[in-house]
Parts: structure tokens; C-alpha cells; sequence
């Protein structure tokens, strides 16, 4: 019946296109929804508490790979990074929901195994679960989190505040766990070719543990409630610093420019790197799945976090017409990728991260 159509694919859009095209006829008019789909998460007006919540679905062989990763990492980052998006609003997690579709291979042993990570990770953020739904499957596993937490209202930060002048700041360090994932996926396939190896990890205990059991960073939500800062626009670095970095730049309707000397680089993450003949600015700029936030601040807010060993200033707000731009360290202007995957797909065959791509 629908021989005639003519159909469009799903690549030509990507997944930020798919969004919008799907989600473009829905409106919001209800009072208590003061914001709808586009940013890490939406925000409703319960009594005049703001609640934020975000939904996010994993999927075997597509977000995680049975073969490197345990169950119990599997559930606490699926957690860890669903609670990333409400830390990007500059809220508090407070409960979470988790479904669960599970096909007959699995036992008992493994689902408790699942279940014991998200409920490490439940304690460490301290939120509550509070209900779900359990489904078979016929394919892999699929997880879905939906994290619910709460603000102030003249606390929550959305993406649009951004201001030309503003500091560009990100939390910790990136390209950690795209390197992690390159480790994991060489040592697979060493094994797939000779099941006598064993998997060699030896010195890339942190960007494999990057990569597998990624923290939301909670505790720079904290940081700005101690040192009185408000962000004026924040995003989670889940898909690769230069893709979030187009994302605030839409939202806020701003230009950026960041230096490459400023970028926080890991020594292993370095070195991996190199081992693997990428650039580690490349890494840093495009591999996914850190859960750093990356935020905007007044350039007032500058004497309050200067010496945050772990915010490090990467660049400030343009105008919006002087683009997105990298300065590098020979002190050239580099226009960045539009969503910034492109470097990767030559090199690497794993596309889960980083990338536009529907995953
Ligand atoms: P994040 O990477 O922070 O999880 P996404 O890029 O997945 O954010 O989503 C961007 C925005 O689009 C969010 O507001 C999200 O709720 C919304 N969104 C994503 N997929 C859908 C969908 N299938 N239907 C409606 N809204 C969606
Ligand atoms: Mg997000």
C-alpha cells in the first residue's frame, strides 16, 4: 500500500533534523510547562518549584556492547549519564524512572547484576526509583531512564542565555572516553580474532573507566551553589564538545571562539591518541560520552572560579557572525565542524559516539 510514496531516508536528516522534523507541529500552551523539547531537558512549573525531566534510551550493540561491558557498569551509566542532562539545567536529580526490555538470554543473574549498577549509581546521586515497566524483547537489551528533578526557578539554566563577552567554560576533561572506547573496541576485536587473548588495559584504567562508568558532574552543580554562580547557558558534553558548542550557539544565538591550548586534555587520553595517530585535539573536540558540562559565565563570575582546579576557561562569546571558531595553537582560526564528527568517520568503524548519525 505504500508502493507509490515517495520516501525520504532517515540519514539525509540526522538525528538533531529527525527531531525537529517530527516534533515541529507540537506546540505547548499548558501553564505549567515553561519549556518543551530542545534542551537537555524540559521544564514544568510545579507550585512554584520548577521541575525538570529528561528521557534517555540505550540500546545494545548500538550505546553499549555486551562483550567489554559488565552489566553492572551498564546500569550505572545509563543512570549517571541520564542524570547528566538534569545536572545541565543546574538542577538536582531527585527520582528516576527505568524500563527495561529484556530478551530470554539473560538470566536472573544478569538482570540483579544490571540492577546492582543503577543502584550504586541511585545512591551515589542520591535519587529514588520510583517505577518503570519490563517489557521482553526479541532484539538486544534496551534500557530507558527518565530522570526527574528540581530548581529554583532563577536557578534553572537552559541553553539560550548565552551572552556575547560571556567566558566559555567546561568541567574536567575531554576526549577521555572516546579514547577509552578505541581501547575496548581493539582489544574485542584482538580477542574475536584469537579467543586465547586476554584483554590488554594495562595503563588505560582511566579513560576505559571513562568510558565505561562515566560520572554526571553533581558536584559542579554544587560547586556553583558554593561560590554563588550562576551560569548564563549550559549544555552536558554527550555528543563531543564541538557539536554542544553548535547547540548553545543556536540556542543563544551567539558566536564562539575557543583556544585549543585551553582545552583540558588527560595525559593517558594524550598518549592514546597518539598511539592511535588521532590528533588529540580531534578527540577532545569531537569524542563523545565525557558528561562534562559546558557552560557559559559572565565575565564578572571570572575572580569566583579562577581557581576551580577542575572549570576550565576554554574560550568566550562572539557575535553571532563570527561564527564558530577554534584558534589553534599556531594561533590560526579554524572554522569548526558542523557537528563536528566528521574527522572520525575515515578512522573508526564505531560511530556510537560523537556522532549525528541516528543511534
Ligand atoms: P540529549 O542529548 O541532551 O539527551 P537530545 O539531543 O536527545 O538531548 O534531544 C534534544 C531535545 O529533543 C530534547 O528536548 C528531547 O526531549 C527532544 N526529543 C528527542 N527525541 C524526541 C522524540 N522522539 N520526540 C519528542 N522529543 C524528542
Ligand atoms: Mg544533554
Amino acid at each position: 500500500m505504500f508502493e507509490n510514496k515517495e520516501t525520504t531516508s532517515i540519514d539525509q536528516l540526522g538525528e538533531f533534523g529527525l527531531i525537529d522534523h517530527l516534533t515541529q507541529r507540537f506546540t505547548i500552551s499548558k501553564p505549567e510547562t515553561v519549556l518543551g523539547i530542545g534542551d537537555d531537558a524540559a521544564i514544568l512549573e510545579i507550585s512554584g518549584k520548577r521541575q525538570v525531566i529528561s528521557t534517555d534510551m540505550f540500546i545494545e550493540n548500538i550505546h553499549f556492547d555486551m562483550m567489554y561491558s559488565p552489566l553492572v557498569h551498564i546500569g550505572y551509566k545509563c543512570i549517571s549519564s541520564s542524570i547528566s542532562d538534569i545536572c545541565a539545567m543546574n538542577a538536582r536529580a531527585s527520582q528516576v524512572m527505568v524500563s527495561i526490555a529484556i530478551s530470554s538470554k539473560y538470566t536472573l543473574q544478569a538482570v540483579d547484576e544490571l540492577y546492582a549498577g543503577i543502584q550504586a549509581a541511585c545512591e551515589k546521586y542520591d535519587v529514588e526509583l520510583i517505577g518503570g515497566d519490563t517489557s521482553s524483547s526479541v532484539i538486544g537489551m534496551c534500557i530507558n531512564v527518565t530522570a526527574i528533578g528540581y530548581a529554583d526557578a532563577q536557578k534553572i539554566v537552559t541553553r539560550s542565555g548565552a551572552k556575547e563577552g560571556d567566558l566559555l567554560c567546561v568541567s574536567g576533561d575531554l576526549g577521555g572516553a572516546y579514547m577509552g572506547l578505541q581501547i575496548l573496541e581493539r582489544e574485542k576485536q584482538v580477542f574475536l580474532d584469537n579467543k586465547n587473548m586476554k584483554p590488554d588495559l594495562e595503563g588505560k584504567d582511566y579513560i576505559v573507566g571513562r568510558q565505561l562508568r562515566p560520572e554526571a558532574r553533581k558536584d559542579i552543580v554544587d560547586l556553583f551553589q558554593e561560590l554563588g554562580v550562576q551560569p548564563s547557558s549550559m549544555i552536558d558534553v554527550s555528543d563531543g564538545l564541538s557539536s554542544e558548542v553548535f547547540h548553545l550557539c543556536k540556542h543563544s544565538n551567539v558566536g564562539m571562539k575557543i583556544y585549543e591550548d585551553k582545552l583540558p586534555i588527560d595525559q593517558q587520553t594524550y598518549d592514546t591518541a597518539i598511539e592511535f595517530e588521532l590528533a588529540p585535539t580531534t578527540c577532545a573536540m569531537n569524542g563523545g560520552e565525557d558528561y562534562e558540562l559546558l557552560f557559559t559565565l559572565p565575565q564578572a563570575s571570572y575572580d569566583k572560579i579562577k581557581n576551580s582546579m577542575d572549570i576550565s576557561i576554554i574560550g568566550y562569546c562572539t557575535a553571532p557572525h563570527e561564527g564558530k571558531e577554534l584558534i589553534t595553537k599556531s594561533g590560526n582560526m579554524v572554522a569548526l565542524e558542523a557537528q563536528g564528527w566528521e574527522n572520525f568517520v575515515e578512522t573508526n568503524t564505531n560511530k556510537s559516539l560523537g556522532d549525528d548519525s541516528i543511534h
